[in-house]
């Protein structure tokens, strides 16, 4: 079982930025749980996951 990151869908898991009432749509799907921090423009998802630090690859924690 993965650990959920604390931070996850509270603050930007890149910059620790919190996430704001007014917070973009990641894409237009209905289904789609991520959202995207207003001050790096990283995605975060619930789980804590982020587009930037995934692409960079320091907080992969597999498939
Ligand atoms: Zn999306
Ligand atoms: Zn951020």
């Amino acid at each position: 079982m993965k650990p959920v990151d604390a931070r996850a869908g509270k603050v930007c898991s890149n910059c620790n930025y919190r996430r704001q009432i007014d917070n973009r749509k990641h894409c237009p799907s209905r289904t789609c749980t991520w959202w995207k921090c207003l001050r790096c423009g990283a995605s975060n998802d619930e789980a804590g996951r982020n587009s930037v630090v995934d692409l960079q690859g320091r907080s992969k924690r597999g498939a």
